[in-house]
């Protein structure tokens, strides 16, 4: 019998980037009801509350049970009845002096490449406390264009080959920390060994359950997938392939226990 089921966010339990479905947020009403439930992602806390929390209804003992932890499980936050607000347990920094170092070399690979846009919107280097993250056309080009903006954004590196060039080049300078690909125009940085077998490694400490007692379920399980790791570190998983299948597979759950 599992004690905790544990999900990935975008594509997941709601379309990439977009609001959680009705449907489920219900069915992850019920399976708070009798289980714990983990969200772990990629994406910062501010993520979290947009696409997740503000579309959820839950009571105060179903909201005790949802464990989230944003970036990869680097921080973790739990829901205080008492100030009924999310608490943050823990978050792991990186230190203010490897963020200096991480940004100028970012930028560095993009003057080296000539990849530098003109007009940029927003921040390029964001700061995610434990993972940077540069975004080469600024982190709110789709909350100013819009459309155009997601446009612009998948037509600005169709085959990967800048970012791995800005990879490449900034990984070479600074060489304490990992240099991913992350969505269509970001890098994210983050200190070595940081994916989401780690968060669940975090998850099992604090609240002492074995590998066993979990389910994972999540949409990029195949090798390489950023799913992959819970599943190779030997967590039961189950892939789906969007979240009409999540709601199947949650209702199920719910109706076996
Ligand atoms: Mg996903």
């Amino acid at each position: 019998m599992k004690k905790l089921i544990a999900f990935d966010l975008d594509g997941t339990l709601a379309p990439s980037k977009s609001p959680l479905p009705e449907r489920i947020s219900e069915v992850l009403g019920e399976l708070l009801n009798n289980f714990q439930v983990c969200v772990i992602s990629g994406g910062d806390f501010k993520q979290f509350n947009k696409q997740l929390l503000s579309n959820l209804k839950l009571d105060d003992n179903q909201l005790s049970r949802l464990h989230l932890m944003p970036t990869c499980g680097t921080k973790y936050y739990t829901f205080d009845k008492s100030e009924n607000n999310w608490k943050k347990l823990y978050s792991e920094d990186i230190p203010e002096e490897d963020k200096r170092r991480i940004k100028i070399a970012l930028l560095k690979a993009l003057d080296e490449y000539g990849y530098k846009e003109d007009k940029t919107y927003g921040e390029l280097v964001e700061d995610r406390e434990s993972q940077l993250t540069l975004s080469t056309l600024g982190q709110d080009v789709v909350d100013v264009l819009g459309e155009k903006g997601i446009e612009m954004k998948e037509n600005w590196d169709k085959d990967n080959k800048k970012k791995n060039n800005i990879r490449n080049y900034a990984s070479n300078i600074v060489t304490d920390y990992e240099f991913k690909v992350g969505g269509l125009t970001s890098i994210d940085v983050t200190k070595p060994g940081i994916d989401k077998a780690y968060g669940m490694k975090k998850l099992m400490e604090h609240l002492e359950l074995e590998k066993k007692d979990i389910l994972f379920i999540g949409d990029r399980l195949m090798e390489g997938g950023n799913d992959y790791p819970v599943k190779a570190m030997g967590i039961d998983s189950i892939e789906i392939s969007d979240w009409h299948q999540t709601a199947v597979a949650v209702n199920a759950i719910i109706h076996m226990s």
